[in-house]
């Protein structure tokens, strides 16, 4: 039985990535210091003889015993909210984390899949963003501690790859979204369905018209099983390529909810906030055989369902 460890476990990515490594036979290690991540989202796991969790912070020396073959690096704050709560662990679990695990990686001569992030274009001024682009990241900026972060993950991998010969997978995922998201997370999709259910104002930022790609949960999980089973160490966009301004997404999550007292409010425009974000999918569909398959008002509609219970 293939072992994979899977840090950020209890989050949102990491716990559907467990689910599908489960599903898949693998014997799954979750590790997770629970600051964003929920128990809830992995309890259903723990009755299961293939599954494991360690409550670690990875930003301290990470120590499995026995052998391990993949290490998949989920663990970070990741939404705008979050990481200007807990710059400093959003730096170290980027940093002082990646570099632990890769340590591990070498150790056990395991594969170690990164999740990187769109955020690493920053503000793009390439648009769709390719991989060979090299962004616009203001390092000082609100959104620097993760940006940077994650930019520094994608160099020290691609160290340990050059110079010990670590078997590494790159993934730079985009927005996504489904069921298990955090509610108060601060992200608009969230927001906006919680703000819908409860009849609240929904909040756009500015004036609505940047953009985003939103990308359904399965869809992106199968990209990445199929990046780390592949033989590509250059980084790999996952992401949905059909893009929105944020109005839009707004309008469809009040149509879908249907209250009558939702209405949209406007808002400031937090610094830094990217104008446009669309992935150029042509590497992973050609290295992988992916392309997303989820549309969004059938990935929109599961996420509703899964709101309407967890929404107070
Ligand atoms: N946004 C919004 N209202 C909210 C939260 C976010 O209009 O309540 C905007 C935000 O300014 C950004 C977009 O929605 O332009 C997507 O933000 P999110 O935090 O979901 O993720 P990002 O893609 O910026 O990391």
């Amino acid at each position: 039985m293939k072992k994979v460890l899977i840090t950020g476990a209890a989050g949102f990515l990491g716990s559907h990535l467990c689910d599908r490594f489960i599903k898949e036979g693998y014997f799954v290690i979750g590790m997770d210091n629970l600051i964003t991540g929920d128990m809830k989202n992995i309890e259903h796991l723990f009755p299961l003889e293939n599954f494991k969790f360690y409550n670690h912070d990875v930003s301290n020396y990470v120590h499995i015993p026995g052998e391990l073959d993949y290490i998949l690096h989920f663990a970070s704050p990741a939404s705008p909210i979050d990481y200007l709560k807990m710059p400093i662990q959003t730096m170290k679990v980027g940093s002082l984390g990646t570099h632990n695990l890769l340590g591990l990686a070498k150790a056990k001569g395991a594969r170690m899949l990164i999740a990187s992030t769109s955020e690493v274009y920053g503000d793009p001024l390439v648009h769709p963003q390719p991989e060979d682009y090299w962004g616009n990241v203001n390092p000082i900026g609100p959104r620097g501690v993760y940006d940077e972060a994650k930019r520094f993950q994608e160099a020290i991998t691609m160290a340990y790859h050059t110079f010990h010969g670590v078997e590494i997978r790159i993934v730079r995922i985009f927005n996504t979204y489904g069921p298990r998201m955090r509610v108060d997370d601060g992200r608009a999709l969230p927001a906006f369905f919680a703000q819908a259910i409860r009849g609240e104002g929904i909040t756009v930022f500015g004036d609505g018209s940047q953009t985003r790609s939103f990308c359904y949960v399965d869809d992106l999980v199968e990209g990445i099983y199929r990046l780390l089973h592949s033989d590509h160490t250059m980084p790999v966009n996952i992401g949905n390529p059909v893009e929105i301004t944020i109005s839009q997404l707004a309008e469809e999550i009040i149509e879908l909810v249907g209250n009558p007292k939702a209405k949209v409010i406007y808002k400031d425009l937090p610094k830094d906030d990217p104008k446009v974000r669309q992935p150029n999918i042509t590497l992973a569909k050609k290295v992988l055989d992916w392309e997303p398959k989820v549309t969004r008002e059938e990935g929109l509609k599961i996420t509703h369902d899964y709101f309407k219970t967890v929404v107070k």
